[in-house]
């Protein structure tokens, strides 16, 4: 059988190690140029590969596909492939086929890393031999090829699900769903919806399903589908039927037997938004009858994920937080909610069709002053101009932070929570996130 594997990133080298190991012909083709290390690794396993064009004649001859979830459906060689018929599927679904080890998979709008980054810092400290997958850490194909485990812990986006048939996780995660990525979605919201539901097809009754009850496109799609797993939803306020809640202060979670809680202000993670996600992952560590104290003591000396709301430090009594991965405005509006001091906020990047209207409310409660940092603020100064009492914009980073020091007061906050990309000035979130720190530094 003729394997053929588009993409060679992290997930396209990992799937290329398993399919050949486990005896499949392979091949490897790249639109763009292969990272060296990947390059080096496939020759060390025999793999033959291209880089920076598509081999038509190989590719279509495929039996199979192995797709990179960055490579959209509009791109010809996925419209041939379909026209053909061929199979093309992802490379946790590959993965999948050859592990027996439990899955506990996440997924939602906002929200994955950090929940997949607890979920598996308290498995690791319960004792179990886990490993980090998806979106995150190494491939799945790339670990299952070497040796399987207890538990694989897998950050899902809906590209990888979209690729998704066969595969079941035993544990699934769904966090929430606002508007995303339409543009690979037809721009039509239920298409992603339908997506990101894909993460519960094929479980059981004995498979948990944990999702955040109060999101009303979860609500709503509830009601029209039939899900067999053991549902877990969760929520801040107590109500009949739910897996978690918040009462006095108290974070109660009763999930398979087990009752647990927790007092709030022991959480590392603040903000409402990670109420839901500690409540996700403790939900998950009483189904993997984990014990209370490890939970306990891990849901508190968590130490966050970097980019996320990350306290970078205090200049002159202005602290500087780093939130460079709210690339959409509902993250935005969650860093937001948790300011406690006026704020002075950078916002700006590469526009991914943004309704600022979400967050106008918190914005004229609490914003000083916003730093437009991008290539072209039109929109943020046509969202905003008026309803602050200062706006500037800047063109690097340096610009940007130094701004906004400037009009920061003793006490308040400077946050970085772009509701953008960053592709206009920057890398990544990851190098936007890096500059801002090092620029705060430099003050
Ligand atoms: P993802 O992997 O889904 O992009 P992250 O954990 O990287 O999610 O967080 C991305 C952004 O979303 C951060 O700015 C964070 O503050 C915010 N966020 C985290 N959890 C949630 C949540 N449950 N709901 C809404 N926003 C969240």
């Amino acid at each position: 059988m003729k394997i053929v594997v588009l993409g060679a990133g992290e997930s396209g080298v990992g799937a290329a190690i398993l399919a050949k190991e486990k005896g499949f012909e392979v091949f490897v083709s790249d639109k763009s140029e292969i990272k060296d290390k990947y390059k080096k690794e496939l020759d060390e396993h025999s793999i033959v590969w291209e880089e920076k064009q598509h081999t038509e004649e190989i590719i279509l001859a495929a039996d199979e596909i192995i797709k990179s979830p960055g490579i959209p459906e509009k791109a010809p060689i996925i419209k041939k492939l379909r026209e053909k018929g061929t199979h093309i599927i992802s490379e946790i679904e590959f993965a999948g086929r050859y592990s027996k080890s439990k899955m506990i998979c996440i997924t939602g709008s906002n929200g994955k890393t950090t929940t997949t980054m607890l979920i598996y810092h308290i498995l690791q400290k319960a004792g179990l031999k886990v490993g980090l997958a998806g979106n995150v850490g190494f491939s799945l194909a790339r670990q299952v090829a070497y040796e399987d485990i207890d538990y694989y812990v897998i950050e899902l986006s809906s590209f990888q699900l979209d690729g998704m048939y066969d595969f079941k996780a035993d544990v699934a995660i769904l966090l929430n769903i606002t508007p995303d990525h339409l543009d690979r979605y037809e721009y039509k919201f239920q298409n992603y919806i339908d997506s990101k539901f894909r993460i519960v097809q094929n479980m059981k009754k004995d498979d948990y399903f944990i999702y955040w009850n109060d999101d009303p496109v979860i609500q709503a799609e509830m009601a029209k589908r039939d899900i067999q797993a053991t549902k877990c939803p969760f929520a801040i306020e107590k109500k009949e039927g739910l897996a978690a809640y918040v009462e006095n202060e108290l974070l109660k979670i009763t999930a398979k037997n087990t009752t647990f809680d927790m007092e709030l202000n022991k959480l590392s993670l603040k903000g409402q938004h990670n109420v839901y996600n500690s409540m996700a992952a403790g939900i998950t560590s009483c189904v993997a009858d984990i014990n209370k104290s490890t939970i306990r003591e891990s849901l508190s000396d968590f130490r966050g994920v970097e980019h996320r709301l990350e306290s970078v430090a205090k200049v002159r009594n202005v602290l500087f937080i780093n939130d460079s991965k709210a690339t959409n405005v509902n993250s935005c509006w969650y860093a937001l909610q948790c300011m406690k001091t006026p704020v002075v906020l950078i916002l700006g990047g590469t526009d991914k069709g943004n309704d600022y209207s979400e967050i106008e409310s918190l914005v004229k409660e609490k914003v000083r002053a916003i730093v437009c940092l991008g290539v072209d603020n039109a929109k943020i100064h046509a969202a905003f101009e008026g309803k602050v009492p200062a706006m500037a914009d800047a063109l690097s980073m340096k610009e940007a932070v130094e701004k906004s020091f400037a009009f920061a007061q003793k006490g308040d906050t400077v946050l970085l929570s772009p509701c953008c990309a960053s592709f206009d000035l920057f890398q990544s979130y990851e190098d936007r996130g890096r500059q801002f720190k090092e620029q705060v530094k430099a003050l």
